[in-house]
């Protein structure tokens, strides 16, 4: 059984007085039958860990480097991330792949130091929306499994979040058929490279504008395994109605 996992990735968002808003989750969810973590600017992480110790929720980074360290200014290793707290990391979102021009080989050497080192990587894929209009999206999708994820992976360690570029922050969501084929599609791909047991016990997210009033629906498509939650895990309140739907689910 695949424990589902509620996620949620604040980006580039939040301070110290973002901090209250975990304590407030916390406070929605003392017994969450689901996994919920959230992934935090790395400035914050420390005391977003302080904040949430002992509340079942866990945190997360957004980025590590692929080298353990070194010469690398500004940057931040999968070691710094668990001394901070955290017991995972986004790899490969599409901003990231955007902004700082990731290829696959750079988020499959990130995930393999994050795994290494003991971090669950969170390793993000997607078609854009041209892409999509040209029907290449499971194209697309395949290349950035077969090249971003580490032959190292397994169910403990592996998580892919499925996140369509044009959803994300825009309202705009694939039809609940079109996530399902694109769940139904990583999930075999995964079964074919390792095998039926570890292919079958990773995590599969889906994200993109998931939000309290569209996530009981999402949660029930074949192979979603939970939510990587952008805008809405900003605020506990609407956060938790995201893991309210994935506990009914
Ligand atoms: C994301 O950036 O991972 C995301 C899914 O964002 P949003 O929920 O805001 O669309």
């Amino acid at each position: 059984m695949r424990r589902k996992l509620a996620a949620g990735n604040w980006k580039m968002n939040g301070t110290a007085a973002a901090l209250p808003e975990l304590q407030s989750l916390a406070g929605s969810f003392p017994d969450a039958s689901v996994d919920v973590l959230i992934c935090l600017p790395a400035t914050l992480l420390h005391r977003a860990a302080e904040t949430v110790k002992d509340t079942g929720i866990s945190v997360g980074g957004q980025d590590c480097h692929a080298a353990e360290s070194g010469a690398h200014t500004g940057d931040v290793s999968a070691q710094m991330l668990i001394d901070a707290g955290a017991s995972a990391v986004i790899l490969g979102h599409s901003e990231r792949r955007e902004d700082h021009g990731e290829q696959n080989d750079d988020v499959r050497a990130k995930a393999r130091a994050a795994m290494d080192t003991g971090l669950k990587a969170i390793i993000c894929v997607g078609e854009s929306l041209e892409q999509r209009e040209a029907a290449n999206t499971l194209d697309i999708i395949g290349g950035q499994l077969s090249g971003s994820i580490p032959d190292q992976s397994t169910g403990e360690n592996l998580i892919v979040a499925y996140e369509p570029i044009w959803a994300i922050g825009t309202g705009k969501v694939p039809t609940l058929d079109e996530i399902g084929e694109v769940h139904d599609f990583i999930r075999a791909r995964l079964e074919r490279r390792f095998g039926e047991g570890v292919g079958r016990s990773v995590r599969l997210l889906y994200g993109g504008s998931v939000k309290p009033g569209n996530a009981a629906e999402i949660f029930a498509v074949s192979n979603v395994d939970g939510a990587l939650v952008g805008g809405a895990s900003l605020k506990a309140e609407d956060f938790s109605g995201i893991i309210d739907a994935l506990q009914k689910a």
